[in-house]
């Protein structure tokens, strides 16, 4: 980190358990009970959101619907209204944006804030975090946890510590102090792989990462090795970036062994197709534009598009466009070792139907 660079202030807020949040405001019946929002319980759907009274029983975001309901039959099933949640949002970030112009959106819940150029206004940034906690409660009737720390990374673990309802604030004084007895896992982008191999050299927790030298990380993990180095120190310069609008979004996979049949293909597309709808609902956005992409086995790549009239984030759509596309191409005449499915021209909101789950 730059020694000579300004300290910032930066704020990362999430609202809590939003979906479920929301309907559990308008709707007193539901509140203290368990509430799951996602696709039919009859049906292949997945859970988008579940309320603190449900997650206790085990349900979580992807958690399949058919498995909540048996981890609690009693809980209540509600059908996800996308729109809704998107008017909700735009009037929360509507608050943020009160605060500071330094916003910087990363999902329908979740933003940075940088409010180092507040504070002669507000005194500290913990102050900032509690006015915006007050008005998001009095205007909203919601919650959101908030952390407060010298950069993005460490702002977003504290926004986790201490949900719902949460202040958590590193000051740069003690950003050893609050990271050290975290479990590796709770730095973004340790994931069970790397948990798992840290885990193997001895490491759990982020003060014992703390003490394993550059070269050792470099080694056990490549280019990912120097950031585990400076996340275990709460290093980041990433400023918070106000435009971030996505251009594209896209997922792509390779297969170990080249695909031959078309419904093979077909079903592979199918969850491709998944993947993207679910992160452009994520973000509220729809694509107007879908891509298929096929990389035969003698490596040669084809790309075929299509521009819709209407923009869409629903996985069936996007499945039926890419098998379309998939016709006029060679697959099946000749094996394919990687599909991709893109989506592009987005568009934010105005979205006709948004599914984050298999039809019913
Ligand atoms: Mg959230």
């Amino acid at each position: 980190m730059n020694p000579d660079a300004p300290v910032r202030r930066i704020l990362h807020c999430d609202m809590d358990c939003f979906y479920a949040a929301v309907h559990m405001r308008d709707d007193p019946s539901l509140r203290g009970r368990p509430v799951v929002i996602g696709g039919s319980p009859a049906g292949r759907g997945v859970v988008a959101a579940a309320s603190y009274e449900a997650r206790a029983f085990g349900i979580r975001s992807a958690t399949p619907a058919a498995r909540a309901v048996r981890l609690c039959p009693q809980a209540v099933f509600l059908k996800p209204e996308f729109p809704r949640y998107r008017l909700e949002s735009r009037q929360v970030f509507e608050i943020f944006r009160h605060f500071t112009d330094i916003v910087q959106p990363v999902s329908i819940d979740e933003a940075y804030l940088d409010v180092s150029s507040r504070l002669d206004r507000w005194g500290s940034a913990t102050a900032v975090a509690q006015a915006i906690k007050q008005r998001v409660r009095d205007e909203r009737g919601l919650t959101v946890s908030v952390g407060v720390a010298p950069n993005r990374l460490l702002a977003k673990i504290a926004s986790d510590r201490d949900k719902p309802d949460g202040l958590t604030v590193v000051p740069p004084s003690r950003v050893h102090a609050f990271l050290d007895p975290l479990a590796v896992r709770d730095l973004p982008g340790v994931g069970p792989a790397t948990e798992r191999r840290l885990e193997r050299m001895g490491v759990e927790t982020v003060g014992e990462l703390r003490a394993v030298p550059l070269d050792r990380l470099e080694r056990g993990f490549g280019r990912h090795g120097a950031t585990l180095y400076r996340y275990a120190r709460g290093q980041d310069d990433r400023p918070v970036r106000v435009h971030r609008e996505r251009k594209s979004l896209s997922a792509e996979r390779t297969y170990s062994q080249d695909l031959t049949a078309l419904t093979e293909m077909d079903e592979e597309l199918g969850r491709l197709s998944e993947r993207v709808g679910r992160g452009l609902a994520k973000h509220g956005l729809g694509a107007r534009t879908l891509t298929l992409k096929v990389r035969y086995e003698d490596f040669t790549t084809l790309t075929r598009s299509r521009t819709l009239v209407a923009p869409t984030a629903d996985a069936g759509e996007i499945a039926s466009v890419m098998r379309l596309l998939l016709r006029h191409s060679e697959a099946g005449r000749r094996a394919v070792r990687l599909l991709g499915v893109g989506g592009s021209n987005l568009v934010r909101g105005g979205i006709a139907q948004l599914a984050l789950f298999a039809p019913d």
